[in-house]
């Protein structure tokens, strides 16, 4: 018997570990719950009730293959290697298969495990599930690392070769005996108590800002038809727009799939292999790239384990002198900035745990440059509300708006919010639907509301003067750079 453990990687189809174990004769999976775990790495409540209720359909998904899925409930990752070792042997498993996680939690976790099993003579296998190219296969001429989104993107696609995109189907339906029908009463996630996926009532009653969300199953559904369909749509219709499209965000111009690709509901090379069936052109397609973007800060993570300690990527001669404002650091969380693009972006990541990325680069520069706030508050902020909260791409995304991280925005480029608005929401759709007290504004005032409008709509005044907060953020990270 082999024992599949199932984490980032919740789906049938195109999974590693799932796929080879099962060609080698029986298996059997398990989840691991570790609240406290997720707790500490500041998981959204929104996104964990979204994996459970993943894992619900899986579960369902697995059993009709004849396939057991047993969920483990932990507190912490300390206590995985041996809760999987004595299930292991309980069920007389002889190999643990899994697929590769980077974050450097992770990867402790999973090396110690593999360390036990090995230990105790039991095999441990290990796939790549989450990435397309393994990262030791992408390197410089002089076998060093890349810095450079660009040259990387570039070494990526010649390494790229069929292999790599090869889909996995789903594992084989299990042929059942007597013996083995103990070990497959599963038992149903949805009848686990919430409090073992570290869900309490109280959480769930009490909200951060009272608008939080739980999580909007209206919104994101965990059905695998669904989400593969949501695949397929964007491929067949939206794909080709999506250069002119991405940065608008009143319109469905992206493919929202983030949650999904998170959490492994769906593969990063269904993803690619979906836009390759639809062009012969794909690897010039501008959403190709954005996914080597996500390769590319998995990579970084597997080579630099200090970004898994909130480490700057650039290390400078002096350090920022972050500004410790914690009154205005709950304004931008709360929306409350009194800049409508800001406080409409914010609003929409709390009330939706999603936000479009033209409007992360804007609100994380903002918090960075503007209010000079360390950006490491703010990648926890939306860690704690996003559903696709994903440790490479959030701390990659933070580090970029920040100017501390790889190939990251050059320090002096700093946002203006009144001109990322008036350019890409023009009519200002957007900031209507997420506050609507500035409907009654017409498109060359709500960017910059005047007094007496903001008094007419009860909306604030900004917390800021832009000018002089763009010229201090010059100065501290001139200073900080060595530059002055
Ligand atoms: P699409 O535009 O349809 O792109 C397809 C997929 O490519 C995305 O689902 C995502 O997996 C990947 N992708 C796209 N852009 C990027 C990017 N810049 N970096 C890495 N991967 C990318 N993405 C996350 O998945 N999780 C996060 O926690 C996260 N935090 C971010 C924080 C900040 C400050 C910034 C600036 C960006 C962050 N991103 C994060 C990247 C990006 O904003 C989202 O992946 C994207 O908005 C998701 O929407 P989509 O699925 O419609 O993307």
């Amino acid at each position: 018997m082999r024992l599949v453990w199932l984490r980032t990687d919740l789906r049938l189809e195109d999974n590693p570990t799932l796929f080879h174990a099962s060609q080698q004769g029986h298996i059997s999976c398990v989840y691991t719950l570790t609240p406290q775990q997720w707790q500490e790495h500041h998981d959204a409540t929104a996104k964990i009730a979204f994996w459970r209720a993943r894992l619900i359909q899986l579960t369902q998904e697995l059993a009709a293959l004849n396939i057991p899925l047993k969920l483990l409930r932990l507190q912490h990752y300390q206590e995985v290697p041996q809760a999987l070792y004595n299930y292991a042997t309980s069920i007389n498993a002889e190999e643990l298969w899994f697929n590769n996680e980077y974050p450097v939690n992770e990867r402790d976790r999973d090396d110690q495990t593999e360390a036990l099993f090995q230990q105790q003579g039991l095999t441990v296998q290990r796939y790549e599930g989450d990435i397309v190219i393994p990262a030791t296969q992408v390197k410089t001429k002089q076998n060093g690392v890349y810095k450079v989104f660009t040259a990387f993107c570039r070494q990526w696609h010649k390494q790229l070769n069929e292999s790599h995109l090869h889909i996995l189907p789903a594992p084989q339906k299990q042929k059942i005996t007597t013996k083995d029908i103990a070990t497959l009463t599963t038992e149903e996630p949805s009848a686990i108590a919430m409090t073992a996926w570290g869900l309490s009532d109280k959480e769930l009653n009490e909200s951060v800002f009272n608008e939080s969300i739980m999580y909007r199953d209206d919104l994101w559904s965990a059905d695998t038809n669904h989400i593969h369909q949501q695949l397929a749509n964007f491929c067949q219709h939206q794909a080709a727009n999506y250069k002119e499209k991405r940065d608008i965000p009143s319109i469905n111009g992206t493919s929202t799939l983030s949650p999904y690709l998170a959490a492994g509901m769906i593969s990063i090379r269904q993803c690619i292999h979906a836009m390759r069936q639809q062009t012969d052109d794909w690897r010039n397609n501008q959403w190709v790239t954005e996914l080597v973007w996500r390769e590319f800060y998995r990579y970084l993570l597997f080579y630099y384990p200090s970004l898994s300690k909130s480490y700057n990527f650039i290390r400078m001669p002096k350090p920022i002198l972050w500004e410790k404002d914690e009154t205005n650091f709950h304004l931008w969380c709360e929306g409350k900035t009194g800049f409508p693009i800001v406080d409409a972006a914010m609003k929409q990541l709390v009330q939706t745990g999603w936000m479009h990325n033209r409007l992360r680069m804007v609100t994380a520069a903002f918090l960075t440059k503007i209010l000079l706030i360390d950006w490491r508050k703010g990648e926890s902020f939306f860690m704690e509300h996003l559903l696709d909260g994903d440790y490479a791409s959030n701390n990659g995304g933070w580090q970029w708006a920040a100017s501390t991280g790889a190939d990251a925005a050059p320090y002096f480029r700093i946002f203006n919010p009144a001109r990322q608005s008036q350019r890409f929401d023009e009519e200002g759709k957007f900031i209507k639907r997420f506050l609507p007290e500035l409907s009654p504004l017409d498109k060359k005032s709500i960017h910059t509301p005047s007094t007496s409008q903001r008094e007419a709509c009860g909306y604030c005044e900004p917390i800021i003067d832009y000018r002089w907060a763009r010229q201090r953020a010059l100065d501290s990270f001139a200073s900080a750079m060595g530059k002055e």
